[in-house]
């Protein structure tokens, strides 16, 4: 704790991994022998700086940027840039940490990383946007590369972002190394689906949980908070699965629309304009209303997916989703559900699937955007889906099986960080004492 004081989501992020693996360290002591969880929760390499600015009034700017190279036990390290005025260090390593394992459950040769800057893009114009991107590459680039460090976006992070880091990193270096960034733009790098990778990818985990009960999408309905990448996409796929969704969020509150929310007029509003979620309400009219800085944990569902932050989704709005008759709950976000709000749905016999297995479709499109970059390929918006929806089924029936193997048959959670930790573990002590 004294080493790591202060970060707050960095210890609850540990804690709930720790947690779980008991019975593993148990039956393996070489782990322990190894000090191998000490040394997982120790990041390789920390990286913070100056990002030194000017904004169109002319004024000079100053904000910090993160890159938190966690893990490379199983390849560089992988994970994306968030900027948002909340980041600092904590945020970073807690966020590092979990894609440690995420990363390692998608059976890709990818290490675990995490960065980002307490800078806020909104109300920002694009040439401010650009210059920021510009400054944080500037220092960035000297810690990246596509066998060492590949970022990609997060929170605040999209393809405007991308596009403005990947220039400046081709500008200083003068290489154009499409592996050294994911979440590329189509005409220069990208890979298809990767725009739509993580909300689609919650959505075919829970797919998969639903089966196991005998049931899928149809006729549930389903609500989403945030409506940023994740959550759009999770709602364009729980859509086309047959599934209604009726609410979503932004920062300052959330929209009902009973008819079922209408994908096309919310894309235009939160994709094209930029603009805030009450402008939903406004132009959708009749069967919408928007509810100022209410929890949309409020609105019954029979399933419901956070896709916006951490800790959005606590203990109290836990049992409100339960008494309201909600059976599935998905992290599409990382870590939105506080360990308060998990033990509530634990006890109510909820289907929990952790932001470490469901959300896990978007770093392993990135990877597959690596993979096509590596061989200079670009494939079908079709094939890239369904290995996306293969890898999803990986990671759940992985998660499911290792739950069983320890003790904990349906509990996805201690799935997920066993069988995370097991491939990390394994390569950690085949590399030696590093
Ligand atoms: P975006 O920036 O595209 O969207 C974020 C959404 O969440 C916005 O609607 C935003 O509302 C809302 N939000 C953010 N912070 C807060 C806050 N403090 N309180 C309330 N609402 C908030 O980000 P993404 O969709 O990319 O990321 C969402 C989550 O998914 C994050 O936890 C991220 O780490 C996780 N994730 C993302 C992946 C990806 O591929 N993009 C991959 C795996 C996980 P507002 O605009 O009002 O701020």
């Amino acid at each position: 704790l004294l080493r790591n004081a202060g970060e707050t989501e960095f210890h609850q992020a540990v804690h709930e991994v720790l947690d779980s693996l008991a019975p593993v360290v148990a039956k393996h002591p070489a782990y322990t022998d190894a000090a191998v969880i000490r040394r997982l929760c120790e990041p390789e390499r920390q990286i913070i700086f100056r990002v030194a600015w000017v904004d169109d009034s002319g004024q000079v700017q100053i904000n910090r940027g993160f890159r938190v190279e966690f893990n490379s036990a199983l390849g560089p390290y992988k994970g994306g840039l968030r900027f948002h005025p909340t980041v600092n260090v904590g945020i970073v390593k807690f966020l590092g940490f979990e894609q440690t394992f995420k990363n390692s459950l998608t059976g890709m040769p990818i290490g675990g990383g995490k960065g980002g800057s307490d800078f806020d893009p909104k109300g920002r114009s694009d040439a401010e946007v650009m210059r920021f991107c510009q400054a944080f590459m500037t220092e960035l680039y000297r810690h990246i590369g596509e066998h060492t460090d590949v970022p990609a976006g997060d929170i605040g992070v999209g393809g405007r972002e991308i596009g403005y880091l990947f220039g400046q990193y081709k500008r200083i270096t003068n290489r154009f190394e499409s592996g050294v960034l994911t979440g590329k733009g189509l005409a220069w790098g990208g890979s298809q689906v990767r725009t739509e990778a993580t909300g689609y990818g919650v959505v075919f985990f829970v797919d998969e949980l639903l089966r196991t009960r005998g049931e899928g999408f149809d006729g549930k309905k389903v609500i989403v908070s945030g409506s940023g990448n994740v959550a759009l996409y999770a709602i364009e796929k729980v859509q086309q699965l047959g599934g209604t969704v009726i609410a979503c969020s932004d920062s300052s509150g959330y929209i009902v629309d009973e008819a079922g929310i209408d994908l096309e007029l919310l894309k235009e509003v939160k994709e094209q304009r930029r603009g805030r979620i009450s402008c939903y309400a406004d132009e959708r009219g009749g069967s919408a209303r928007f509810v100022e800085d209410g929890s949309v944990w409020n609105v019954p569902c029979d399933i419901a997916l956070p896709c916006a932050t951490q800790n959005e989704l606590n203990g109290r709005d836990a049992a409100v989703l339960v008494r309201n008759g909600c059976t599935v709950v998905a992290e599409g976000a990382n870590m939105p559900c506080t360990p308060e709000a998990v033990r509530v749905f634990g006890e109510a016999k909820v289907g929990f699937a952790p932001g470490k297995a469901a959300n896990a479709g978007g770093v392993a499109t990135s990877a597959l955007e690596m993979q096509q970059n590596a061989s200079r390929d670009s494939w079908s918006f079709e094939y890239t889906e369904q290995r996306l929806a293969e890898i999803m089924r990986g990671v759940h029936d992985r998660t499911l099986a290792t739950a069983d193997e320890y003790g904990a048959p349906g509990n996805y959670a201690v799935g997920a960080n066993i069988a995370g930790f097991i491939q990390v573990a394994d390569a950690m002590l085949a590399l030696g004492v590093i």
